[in-house]
């Protein structure tokens, strides 16, 4: 039975309908362009996933008002560099809880490399001083 898919890669949305070859690979079809295979693949075989979430703040709350508006904010908005295998999503962001981050962040700034050897990165999506 096939399964369907819409493809994300980009704004045609395209319809995709995922047969199971004998050999276990996979036979898509509808995709207007390769990049829709390699989704399908990708989504059915190794999905990932960019995971955004919220680290603690040490210190928190912030003494003193800095007059920037941010005082209320407890936590740092945070997210993985790239895509991350999905299957590992409860331990990753089981690891993003148990940070505390110090301030100041800049935006991008990388509060954990490489995590658990994937390659990915959690980092900063905010700046806070
Ligand atoms: S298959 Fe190609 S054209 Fe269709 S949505 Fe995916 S990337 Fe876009």
């Amino acid at each position: 039975m096939d399964t369907e898919l819409v493809c994300i890669t980009c704004p045609l949305g395209c319809h995709l309908k995922v047969g199971r070859l004998d050999d276990g690979s996979l036979a898509v079809s509808g995709n207007r362009c390769p990049r829709g295979i390699r989704y399908a693949n990708e989504e059915l075989l190794a999905p990932k996933r960019v995971v955004s979430a919220t680290a603690r703040i040490a210190g928190q709350g912030r003494a003193g008002a800095s007059g920037d508006g941010l005082d209320a904010i407890a936590r740092l908005p945070v997210r993985t560099s790239a895509a991350y295998p999905k299957e590992g999503v409860p331990a990753l962001l089981a690891a993003i809880y148990a940070l505390e981050v110090r301030l100041p962040v800049r935006r991008g700034q990388v509060l954990v490399k490489d995590h658990e050897g994937s390659g990915v990165d959690i980092i900063a999506t905010r700046t806070l001083m």
